[in-house]
């Protein structure tokens, strides 16, 4: 039986142009991919080979210029490049959890809030939220006395763990994550492989940039090399096939 596709790309490219500078940038070019469920694939290559861009083109958060994207929501898959803005919210709330680098502190929101949000969104009560979000605060090591301040004072490490629990606690089925242990040290690091292990096996699919080869060969199961600079087509290493749409 063909394994059920969580993600299919079909040469997906994107050039920005700035248009103060007259200048195009090509930043991604005809990468194809399908991505099964309960599967990591991960993006390699050089700063500045696009991989953030491709990742958030799998998001809906950057619209590609050439190629396809379609992702298997509630309803079946939603192509990403005609959906309108209200499908690709239906597919952050229910679907798709993209862990970015950084986290984005909002003042005043302590970060038991930040976590259980994801949750509330989705209807939860917010007590329960609010437990659901202590339990993975706790499995990620962040200290009690910090659950109710906002992450502004903390760490690197601390904000990082944060980030990676508001992207996990809704046990999406399909995560993004983009350089999510970067900042870790390597118990930390651990604690996230395992969590990102468990949400494979409860068959999620994973599009991950990984930081650490130790992390990216604990997860991905394949992994796809984007160029430098040069812009030839995307050289596959050991990704699944490439569909047709
Ligand atoms: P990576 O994640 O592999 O380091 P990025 O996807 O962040 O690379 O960036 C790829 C290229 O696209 C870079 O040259 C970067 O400057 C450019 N780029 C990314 N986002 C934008 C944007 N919003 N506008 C213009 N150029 C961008
Ligand atoms: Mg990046």
């Amino acid at each position: 039986m063909e394994p059920i596709l969580a993600i299919k790309a079909a040469n997906v490219s994107k050039t920005f142009v700035l248009h103060n500078l007259g200048t195009r940038l090509p930043a991604v070019e005809d990468v194809s991919f399908s991505l099964p469920f309960g599967k990591c694939l991960a993006i390699d290559g050089p700063s500045g080979s696009g991989k953030s861009t491709l990742v958030r083109c799998l998001y809906g958060n950057c619209l590609p210029t050439a190629g396809s994207v379609s992702v298997f929501g509630e309803n079946g898959f939603v192509d990403l490049v005609a959906a309108g803005p209200r499908e690709i919210m239906e597919l952050r709330k229910n679907t798709i959890s993209h862990v970015s680098q950084f986290l984005r502190v909002i003042p005043r929101i302590s970060a038991l809030d930040i976590v259980a949000h994801p949750l509330i969104e989705k209807g939860l009560g917010k007590n329960e939220a609010r437990r659901r979000a202590g339990t993975m605060l706790h499995e990620l090591n962040i200290p009690e006395r910090l659950f109710d301040l906002p992450p502004l004072t903390f760490s690197g490490g601390e904000r990082q763990r944060v980030n990676i629990a508001r992207g996990l606690i809704k046990e999406s089925p399909v995560l993004l994550l983009d350089e999510p242990t970067a900042s870790l040290d390597a118990p930390n690091k651990r604690i996230a492989v395992d969590l990102f292990l468990a949400a494979k096996k409860r068959g999620s699919a994973i599009v991950g940039i990984f930081h650490d080869r130790d992390v990216r060969d604990g997860v991905a199961d394949w992994s796809l090399e984007l160029p430098s600079k040069a812009f030839g087509p995307a050289k596959r290493n050991s990704s699944p096939p490439a569909v047709t749409l």
